[in-house]
């Protein structure tokens, strides 16, 4: 698929004619976009500027680790996003201003869960003579070394992927598991918090349930609730069982499925896992709405569209999202009118490790773009939304004023392709992928 778009080309721009959808809206159109920092990526200054670009790109849902301070750097990075966009006006970031922000969701896990571990090992167990395969491996370069003998993994940058386990010719890497406990949040950091997703897998019926009275909390405040569960023999009936015990909900219910996790940028086909599960749930008419995760990457809109599981029809127009009367055990909390009780299609996608390797490379050059605005601020903390104005004589042109030759523009555009695929360009595209 042809993705080249240039930065600041209209390809990737909203309009007033074209107004953004809210992320109820973009459920219920089948354009919902989800980005995964990563349920264990505690990288503040990257998570904040992924925040930064994809709320800008038009997603709708920015899905973080279940800690204070990873949600303060995400809530951080979509105050930058409504301050660029006051100045980027109508040319690139209209979807923001006319939507307003994309949901704040933390992850949590009913039990061990690959998503929820962090790598470890002592570099001085290590022989000298490796050839240390682990650090190349690692997709946040997690793992480094100071000398043959010192090192190991930088906890906040490790989101438990596996591939240095993989790779250790001597099986030196442990898998730390942990549980992510809601408890850990103060009713201050609760309301930052506007979704939930809870981990499972199927048979784990008791521990879930345990989770979903922990939660009782958390409910009033929360605007969705999504379930990421990978597939299995009994998953149906796994999730039929998870729906009884929520229902009724007040709130949207996703189906996150979960095919192949933590895999999206390792190439094209890791994407087939997560489409096998979103028909099988789709097939069985579970109440929810369908989201692929796991593996999704570039392609995945194609290949969705190929076997006609997005809808295909004009987003001109929304209904108005939640209806009154909304919260019923039938309805599964969502809207009681359309088509929306009987789905066959996905509502819509999420993208971790492909989202993510889309923009990383630019961040650091972003971050020096911007940092003349910044003041004294560190983009290693949070700067509470104090931007401050150049002081010097000579001060640089904003990279805001000059989006097609800045690491700003590119990384938006990056960002707007992955984004728009579903919520624009599905119109157009022919089914390409084989
Ligand atoms: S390769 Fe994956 S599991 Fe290993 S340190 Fe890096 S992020 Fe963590
Ligand atoms: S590959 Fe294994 S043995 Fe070699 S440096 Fe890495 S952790 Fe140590």
């Amino acid at each position: 698929m042809d993705t080249e778009t240039a930065p600041g080309t209209a390809a990737g721009s909203y309009t007033a004619e074209n107004p953004s959808p809210s992320p109820y809206q973009s459920l219920q159109a089948g354009s919902w976009v989800k980005l995964i920092c990563g349920a264990s990526y505690q990288d503040m200054p990257t998570i904040r500027r992924l925040a930064m670009l994809y709320a800008l790109a038009g997603a709708d849902c920015i899905d973080v680790a279940a800690d204070g301070a990873v949600v303060a750097a995400a809530r951080q990075g979509l105050e930058d996003a409504v301050w660029l966009t006051e100045r980027l006006g109508d040319r690139k970031a209209s979807a923001l201003a006319n939507r307003g922000l994309p949901w704040l969701m933390v992850s949590l896990n009913d039990s061990e869960d690959p998503h929820f571990r962090k790598a470890h090992f002592d570099a001085a167990h290590c022989p000298p003579d490796c050839d240390r395969p682990c650090e190349p491996v690692c997709p946040t370069a997690a793992i480094q070394f100071r000398s043959a003998s010192q090192g190991g993994v930088k906890p906040d940058l490790c989101y438990g992927c596996g591939r240095c386990i993989a790779v250790c010719p001597l099986d030196r890497i442990e898998a730390q598991s942990y549980m992510a406990r809601p408890e850990a949040f103060s009713s201050e950091q609760l309301v930052q918090i506007d979704a939930v997703e809870i981990h499972t897998q199927t048979g784990h019926q008791a521990q879930f349930e345990q989770l979903w009275q922990r939660l009782q909390p958390w409910r009033p405040h929360l605007k969705l609730i999504s379930i990421s569960c990978p597939d299995h023999d009994r998953v149906v009936p796994y999730l039929q069982d998870l729906y009884n015990l929520m229902a009724p909900l007040a709130v949207p219910l996703i189906w996150q499925t979960d095919g192949r996790p933590m895999s999206g940028d390792l190439g094209k086909g890791t994407t087939h896992a997560a489409i096998r599960l979103a028909q099988k749930i789709l097939q069985a008419g579970l109440p929810g709405h369908v989201q692929p995760a796991g593996g999704t990457n570039g392609y995945t809109v194609d290949k969705l569209l190929a076997l006609g599981l997005i809808k295909n029809t004009p987003s001109a127009s929304y209904p108005d999202f939640p209806p009154s009367g909304l919260a019923s055990s039938q309805s599964g909390g969502m809207a009681s009118h359309g088509s929306v009780l009987v789905r066959n299609t996905i509502s819509g996608i999420a993208y971790g490790g492909y989202g993510r390797s889309q923009v990383l490379p630019l961040l650091d050059a972003i971050d020096y773009e911007l940092q003349p605005w910044l003041g004294n601020a560190s983009l290693n903390q949070p700067s509470n939304g104090q931007w401050g104005s150049p002081t010097s004589d000579t001060a640089p042109v904003a990279p805001w004023q000059r989006l097609d030759n800045s690491a700003l523009g590119q990384g938006l555009a990056l960002a707007q392709q992955l984004v728009n695929q579903l919520k624009i360009d599905r119109h157009f595209l022919p089914t390409r992928y084989g």
